[in-house]
């Protein structure tokens, strides 16, 4: 049975990811490079919580503190060999990711699992770095992760139907809906949803519309929630183009070429929410 998982990447999902789970009442080991990341994934727990106490209901009777005690923030593998589930969400980018799955597998128990939270990276190609392929996973949450149900699981080349049960299980367990599918790059949501995106930046790009009324015509026209710009905003810009060149790499498909506006938006420290300032400005 699953009690105690470890959380890697403590940036907009890893954090929801252990603030979701500590909910729940799992005991959480969250880690992420440095202090000051680890200080600020603590800042956004708080105030993901307060929020998340607003809008549903399961999460009112919880008290902050209780929640904080089951997260151990840490910038090291130190209780890791205990985990049994990790859920890693670092940056999106192989060569980093790569080097993680290698300290985790020295880390970790061998009965432990791994699930991916990517937006593009084959989940086969991490599985291959681990000495048990069979127990890795992919997981792709939807953000903000504690207030989304659905989570795209990925069944990877050497993936065991073992390793699938015991991931919906687990998702189930915490109230996620988990859809399986097979592993290609982008899966289903995310192949379709840079494309999405970066054709939304060509058409700012080419001055056919502002930001407001590419999103307005998405909300109102085709009844979305949100529209794809604002969409890019709350996954953030350097994310939405390290995938599109994940999925422009995978499928050699020059219609994955990332627009450069995007581009250039990332190379100005524009990458959304998180920094205060994408295609819509936010308060810091
Ligand atoms: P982010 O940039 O907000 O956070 C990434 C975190 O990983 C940072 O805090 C960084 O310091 C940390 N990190 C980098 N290298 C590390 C290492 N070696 N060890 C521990 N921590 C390390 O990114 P994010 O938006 O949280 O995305 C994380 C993953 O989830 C990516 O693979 C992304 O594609 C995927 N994803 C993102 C979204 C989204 O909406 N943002 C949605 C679904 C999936």
């Amino acid at each position: 049975m699953i009690q105690t998982v470890g959380v890697v990447g403590a940036g907009v999902m890893g954090s929801d990811v252990a603030l979701d789970l500590a909910c729940y009442g799992y005991e959480v080991v969250l880690k992420d490079i440095s202090e000051d990341a680890v200080r600020r994934a603590k800042e956004k727990i708080r105030t993901d919580f307060r929020l998340l106490k607003m809008v549903k209901p399961q999460a009112k009777q919880l008290a902050l503190e209780d929640v904080l005690d089951r997260i151990a923030f840490t910038t090291s593998y130190d209780g890791f060999g205990r985990v049994q589930f990790v859920i890693e969400n670092i940056t999106e980018d192989w060569e980093r990711k790569k080097a993680v799955y290698t300290e985790l597998s020295e880390a970790c128990g061998i009965d432990a699992y791994f699930a991916v939270n990517t937006s593009c990276i084959s989940i086969t190609k991490v599985g291959a770095l681990m000495p048990r392929p069979d127990k890795v996973i992919g997981m792709h949450f939807m953000n903000p992760v504690p207030m989304k149900e659905l989570v795209e699981v990925i069944r990877g080349e050497h993936t065991s139907d073992e390793t699938v049960a015991c991931g919906e299980q687990f998702l189930r367990s915490f109230d996620k809906v988990p859809v399986v599918v097979n592993d290609f790059p982008g899966f289903v949501t995310n192949r379709v949803l840079m494309l999405t995106i970066n054709e939304c930046v060509w058409a700012v790009q080419d001055g056919v519309a502002e930001p407001q009324d590419v999103d307005k015509i998405f909300r109102l026209g085709f009844g979305h929630k949100m529209g794809p710009l604002a969409t890019c905003d709350l996954i953030g810009l350097d994310t939405i183009l390290n995938s599109l060149l994940v999925l422009y790499d995978s499928y050699k498909d020059p219609k994955f070429r990332p627009c450069p506006l995007l581009v250039k938006m990332v190379d100005a420290g524009y990458l959304g929410k998180k920094s205060g300032k994408g295609f819509f400005d936010y308060d810091k």
